[in-house]
């Protein structure tokens, strides 16, 4: 019992030393020793209500999502995955692919590639040849995409075309950027949105879970520009809500996106 007193007296020594070396701020501020920084992210963290984070990661700044499993799960130029994350059940969607054989692009959550398959399936019957280009990425790979572009364009230039590592759709297995066979013109470009395979799934992606995630004109939501290519798996409930409504993936949720005051 001595022992425990002790203790706790030296633990009050040591969170009154903490108090003293806070100079400005409130009682309660004090009470809880908080450096500067910690008290704006807590400021953040409770003008904002809970959307599945678990919080602002110092080191970026973004919302760390903690429901990165879900077919819902999402990430913007404000929210990245956990650190590390790697998506449970990728597999490769049994599908014209354009990258080789045991690359990595050709891989999704097993769901979102199940989804792709019955798309393209139904795709090829009513006259359209899709493949699929680039879907799974990992936060290795999209550093060095992002700090290439850095490099080459600048950060203003990077931070509008490219996510940040962690922040990238492409990190979730959700992702796959698409495009039709035969026609290299329009590769990973905005006029793959004027081709009739563009219009196609534009029209046809919501029936099979899959919305456009960055439509054009919605630049100011997303953060990003037109890529009528970027499709990604939400399920087919969602797809067909955020397709009726024209909506993106920001207005869906109603909240948090770049465009939005804050
Ligand atoms: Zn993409």
């Amino acid at each position: 019992m001595k022992k425990l007193v002790g203790l706790l007296f030296i633990l009050l020594v040591l969170v009154g030393c903490t108090e003293t070396t806070v100079r400005e701020g409130t009682m309660h501020e004090k009470k809880l020793g908080m450096s500067l920084l910690e008290k704006k992210l807590f400021a953040i963290e409770e003008a904002e209500p809970d959307y599945f984070t678990a919080g602002v990661n110092p080191d970026t700044g973004l919302y760390t999502v903690d429901n990165e499993t879900s077919m819902l799960v999402y990430v913007n130029k404000y929210r990245e995955l956990p650190e590390g994350y790697t998506p449970p059940d990728l597999i490769e969607a049994n599908v014209r692919h354009y990258s080789p054989a045991g690359d990595n692009r050709r891989l999704l959550r097993e769901e979102a590639a199940r989804g792709l398959e019955t798309l393209f399936g139904v795709a090829k019957t009513d006259g359209h040849a899709l493949v699929a280009v680039s879907g799974y990425r990992s936060y290795e790979r999209q550093r060095a995409i992002y700090e290439s572009n850095v490099a080459s364009k600048g950060q203003a230039h990077a931070d509008q075309f490219s996510a940040k590592p962690g922040a990238s759709e492409h990190q979730t297995g959700l992702a796959m950027d698409v495009t039709v066979q035969g026609n290299d013109d329009v590769l990973l470009n905005q006029s793959f949105g004027n081709t009739e395979a563009g219009q196609y799934i534009k029209e046809q992606a919501h029936k099979y879970g899959f919305i456009i995630r960055y439509p054009e004109g919605k630049e100011t939501i997303t953060g990003y520009s037109y890529e009528p290519w970027h499709l990604r798996y939400v399920g087919e409930d969602v797809a067909t809500e955020i397709y009726h409504n024209e909506w993106t993936l920001e207005e869906y949720f109603g909240f948090d996106y770049p465009g939005s005051e804050r």
